[in-house]
């Protein structure tokens, strides 16, 4: 028995890092998993045969969720396949590092696309099919410490992290009537392809580890679990929260 069998999951790239490894998890857990990606159809197909390998049940979607119809898009095809859509993950993220005073329209509009309206949409298309279904839904979005904290020359991210820290607990709110949760997960740095910049400077990578009292990146298993419990039936009392998962990043004042 799974925590999820008999459950329709849609994560939003899950080609990779975070999004992948949630897939892998809910898949383990008996759901079917929707692997969406938006240019790597080699890393989403790597994924895809990592879950059959054991069993498991998935399709491969293609869209850029920045893309309005696109992501609604993808929703509908989801519903269309199987009927429902019970878990809706908003993963897809991307950051572009940029001095406020040069930040530019067109990197503000992409980050924001996706990293917010993206999400939004998604969160919008998943929470109609599970009100037409009467299901009781959950929906879990991977924000970011830096819907809070602050992070100098990453303006748009913190933008969009806040916007979606926001969106998650007024939509908490209108949903709860329909008994569909919706709640935020706040990593700290994990080790994924999003931090390979930093990880490739060890100044950068020491300075880092020295603001993490746990003093190591997170795995995206550990993010995974986190998502898995959201996702789960035994999470039907929580909504409208955001749950850090950051090696205590957020709490270290640097005094010790
Ligand atoms: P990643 O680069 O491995 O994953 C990002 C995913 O988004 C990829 O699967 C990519 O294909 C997908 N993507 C990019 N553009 C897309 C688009 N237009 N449409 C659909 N999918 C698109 O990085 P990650 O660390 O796994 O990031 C996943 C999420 O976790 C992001 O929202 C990120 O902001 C968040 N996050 C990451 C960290 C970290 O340290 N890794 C920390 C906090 C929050």
């Amino acid at each position: 028995m799974g925590q999820l069998d008999n459950k329709v999951a849609l994560v939003t790239g899950s080609d990779s890092g975070i999004g992948r490894a949630i897939a892998l998890l809910y898949a383990a857990e008996g759901a079917t998993v929707v692997v969406n990606y938006a240019h790597s159809q080699q890393k989403a197909a790597e994924v895809q045969q990592l879950i059959e390998q054991k069993q498991g049940r998935c399709l491969v979607l293609q869209a850029d969720v920045s893309q309005y119809d696109q992501a609604v898009g993808l929703v509908e095809k989801t519903v269309a396949e199987f009927g429902r859509l019970d878990i809706m993950v908003n993963n897809a993220g991307i950051e572009i590092h940029a001095p406020f005073l040069e930040v530019t329209e067109e990197q503000f509009d992409r980050v924001v696309a996706l990293d917010l309206k993206g999400a939004f949409f998604c969160a919008q298309a998943a929470a109609k099919a599970m009100v037409a279904h009467k299901s009781p839904g959950r929906i879990v979005n991977i924000s970011s410490v830096h819907e809070d904290l602050t992070m100098p020359q990453n303006v748009p991210y913190c933008c969009a992290k806040g916007g979606l820290r926001m969106m998650t607990r007024t939509v908490s709110i209108e949903l709860a009537p329909h008994g569909i949760t919706i709640n935020n997960i706040a990593p700290g740095a994990v080790d994924t392809p999003i931090d390979a910049d930093v990880k490739a400077d060890p100044t950068k990578m020491a300075a880092l580890l020295n603001e993490i009292p746990l003093h190591r990146m997170g795995q995206p298993d550990e993010i995974a679990h986190l998502a898995l419990y959201l996702a789960s039936e035994v999470a039907g009392y929580v909504t409208g929260s955001t749950f850090t998962i950051d090696g205590g990043l957020s709490v270290y004042s640097g005094a010790f």
